[in-house]
Parts: C-alpha cells; sequence; structure tokens
C-alpha cells in the first residue's frame, strides 16, 4: 500500500525531470529572433493594424513591421492580439477525486496535479496572465512555472487572504502585521474579504479595519483587491484600495466615486455563475455551497448584467476583466467576454482591452504585458475568427506565445468553440 501511495509522487518527478530537460533545451530558442506574420492584429490599446509582422527575441517584442524577414509563424487569416489577463482566478480550486469541490486545493498529489492542469488548461484558453485571489498553494505553481518546469500563464497571487470577520478580523496593527506577513510569504498583491457572499452582502470588516489594510498594502509597495458587495464598494474605495470585485449593489454614485478615484472595477457576467449551475451537485456536496445559495443564484446572473450595464454608463470607470474562475471554470475564462459582450451590451474592443492593456494596467505591469508593441514582453494569442465580427471566436485560440515561448500552434478549425476541459 505505501508503495503505491507514493507512485504518483514517483511518476511526478519523472515528469518533472523530462520537463526541466525539454525548458533547458528551449531557452536558447528564445533568443532566437522569431517573425510572425499577420493579416490582422489587435494591439491590445484599441488599435488595429493589417498585414504586418511582429518580430520577437530575447522573449521580447522588439518590432512591429511589414518589411520582417524571416516568417516563422503565419498568422495571416487569424486575429492576432497580446495574451489575455485574467484578474481573478483561483487558479489552484478544483474538483476532488471524490467528485465534490476540493475547495482551496490542498498539498496531495491529486491536488498539486489538478492545479497543474488548471494552469495548463488557462494558458491554452490564451491567458497568459492570472491574478489568482488567493491560497498560499499558488505559490509553488507560480514558481514553477516562472521557472519553466510547468506550462501555464504567469501568476500573481494574494497567498493568504484577509477574511473579514468583524471585530475578529483584528485590530488595525493585527491587520497591518497580516498584510507584511503575505509580503514575506510571496504575496504580489493584497486580497480582502470584506463583505459576506453575493446573497448577504453585509459588510464584514470596519472602515477603520479596510484603511488599515489598503494603506499598509500601499505602504509595502503591493496592491489591494476587495472582495466588496453594497455598502463595502464605498468603504473600500474611500480607503483607497486599488480595485474592487464583484461590486453589486453598488449605487451610480458608489461608481462615480470609484471613477474619481481611479479604483477599478472587476464584475463578472456570467461565467461564474453559469459554472456553480452546471456542477450544482458537485458544490453542493461540499460544504459552505447550500441548497438556498444555490436557490438565490439563478436570480443572480441577470443582477449581474444589468449592474455591469449600468457600469457601462459610468464616464471613466475602469472596468478590468476578471471571470472569478473556480473549479469548473478553469481553461473556459474566456466565456466571460462573450456574456459581456452578447449579454451587457459591452463593444467588443472594450471587452479585449479590459483583459489586455487595462487589465496590464490594473496590474502595474503596463509597461511588460497587454499590448503588442516593442519591449513589451512577448506574448501573443491568435483566434480563428474575429472577434469584433463575432465574440465567439474568443473560443477559438489556435495559438498561443508566452515569453517568447510558443506553447500552441493548432491548425486552423482543428479548435471549433473548444470549451475547456471538464473537471
Ligand atoms: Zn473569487
Amino acid at each position: 500500500m505505501l508503495i503505491l501511495k507514493f507512485i504518483p509522487i514517483i511518476f511526478g518527478l519523472l515528469g518533472f525531470c523530462a520537463l526541466a530537460e525539454r525548458s533547458a533545451a528551449q531557452t536558447p530558442r528564445q533568443h532566437k529572433r522569431i517573425v510572425i506574420a499577420a493579416s490582422e492584429v489587435l494591439d491590445g490599446k484599441g488599435g488595429v493594424v493589417r498585414d504586418t509582422r511582429i518580430v520577437v527575441e530575447g522573449g521580447k517584442i522588439v518590432a512591429v513591421d511589414a518589411k520582417a524577414e524571416t516568417v516563422d509563424y503565419d498568422l495571416r487569416g487569424l486575429t492576432v492580439l497580446p495574451g489575455w489577463i485574467d484578474a481573478h482566478v483561483h487558479i489552484t480550486w478544483s474538483i476532488g477525486p471524490d467528485g465534490k469541490n476540493a475547495g482551496q486545493g490542498g498539498t496531495t498529489p491529486e491536488a498539486s496535479y489538478a492545479a497543474a492542469s488548471n494552469a495548463w488548461v488557462t494558458l491554452m484558453a490564451g491567458f497568459t496572465t492570472v491574478q489568482s485571489v488567493g491560497s498560499p498553494a499558488d505559490v509553488p505553481l507560480r514558481e514553477a512555472i516562472a521557472k519553466g518546469l510547468l506550462p501555464g500563464p504567469r501568476i500573481l497571487t494574494a497567498a493568504e487572504p484577509i477574511m473579514g470577520r468583524g471585530p475578529q478580523t483584528g485590530t488595525p496593527e493585527e491587520i497591518r502585521a497580516f498584510v507584511r506577513k503575505q509580503k514575506e510569504a510571496g504575496a504580489d498583491l493584497i486580497k480582502i474579504y470584506a463583505s459576506g457572499g453575493m446573497t448577504r452582502g453585509a459588510m464584514t470588516m470596519s472602515q477603520e479595519q479596510l484603511e488599515a489594510a489598503c494603506d499598509e498594502a500601499k505602504k509595502q509597495g503591493l496592491r489591494s483587491l476587495v472582495h466588496a458587495y453594497r455598502d463595502a464598494v464605498r468603504a473600500a474605495t474611500l480607503a483607497g484600495c486599488t480595485e474592487i470585485e464583484h461590486g453589486l449593489g453598488a449605487s451610480d454614485e458608489d461608481l462615480k466615486l470609484m471613477a474619481e478615484r481611479g479604483t477599478y472595477l472587476d464584475p463578472q457576467a456570467g461565467l461564474l455563475l453559469e459554472t456553480y449551475l452546471q456542477f450544482e451537485d458537485r458544490y453542493l456536496a461540499a460544504p459552505y455551497y447550500t441548497e438556498k445559495g444555490f436557490a438565490a443564484m439563478k436570480g443572480l446572473i441577470p443582477a449581474h448584467q444589468e449592474f455591469i450595464k449600468r457600469a457601462l454608463r459610468i464616464p471613466g470607470l475602469k472596468i478590468v476583466y476578471g471571470t472569478d474562475a473556480v473549479a469548473g471554470a478553469h481553461g473556459r475564462n474566456a466565456e466571460d467576454f462573450i456574456y459581456r459582450v452578447r449579454d451587457c451590451g459591452m463593444g467588443p474592443m472594450a471587452a479585449v482591452v479590459s483583459a489586455n492593456s487595462l487589465g496590464a494596467e490594473a496590474l502595474g505591469m503596463g509597461e511588460e504585458i497587454g499590448s503588442i508593441a516593442p519591449g513589451l514582453q512577448a506574448d501573443i494569442i491568435a483566434l480563428d475568427g474575429d472577434p469584433l465580427k463575432d465574440i465567439t471566436a474568443v473560443r477559438r485560440v489556435v495559438f498561443v506565445m508566452k515569453g517568447g515561448t510558443v506553447f500552441k500552434n493548432a491548425s486552423r478549425s482543428a479548435i471549433s468553440n473548444y470549451a475547456g476541459a471538464q473537471p
């Protein structure tokens, strides 16, 4: 029995070694000059460039030049754009071997493979950077991907989030100490739960506690993302936090205040709730999710979409692309584009920009990712179809390059409305 138990670990180690060798072999190739020919390039900032070539060297874009020779990848007939950024995922959350939602992911071989698989399908879906908010299990996955040991998107993680529990959350000093502890643990940002779930959105932290959390994050050079519904939206905005997650129940006045302060809004248009409903039995079998909660969820899809429509009418409000991908949603991150454009009236160009340059700006990485421009990371994807004419083209990602390495180069029409692997 003992040996049986270790077999997955042994196979895991063998897999790691093989990948490490391959990765080392790939390094020199990354420095090779690569030329990509494209007939339509969405530059990530709202512009369209036609009939050009993108030159990549040392993992970065070095030129956009129609005359560049010699073409290595001919992506003409496809739509080429920067790799997408998902501002809100839970990359380690998965369905366990018992078929139940396993939550934030543990350290068993099964949980580790599930997390690696989530990373793989997310990258294959065209997402080259994700912000995972948060589980300490994200940290070793982020490191393995960054070292080239596993294929996956670039990960930014919040490590352990601050769970608002009223006065029990802690004194402002204790909250500040917790923020510093997350930084030491390798957090790229701080995640804060300042209200209950979407059906019971009462505030779970005081204004003073929120101010301590977001102010300390700022002092440590970290951004703060706040899970907030209703009153918590205004409170987090006033506390100077960077980004509001979800936001349902915020008034127009709250949204205007966010626009004035430059606070980013990260709402979800459908993928999350659709995933919960699709895998209702697997979630209901696990703790926390209730029949009552699921009954309420059905009415919440139109409520979220009405909220996004209202947010789109607030001048200057910066709406980023975050799907809240949980178990069952990984690899289907692009579905939320379809909900946003088809059901919320968002323009397709604005939708893709929210996951490109605007998403990069919200991460403080606007000079590194999110656009097709010289000096930026060569994160380049191609779609079989034009999302400006048919938003479902976002499902047909046929080419994925991250940091100059090609991870996917499928033949055209090989992927028809691919909707991700089932857990
Ligand atoms: Zn979430």
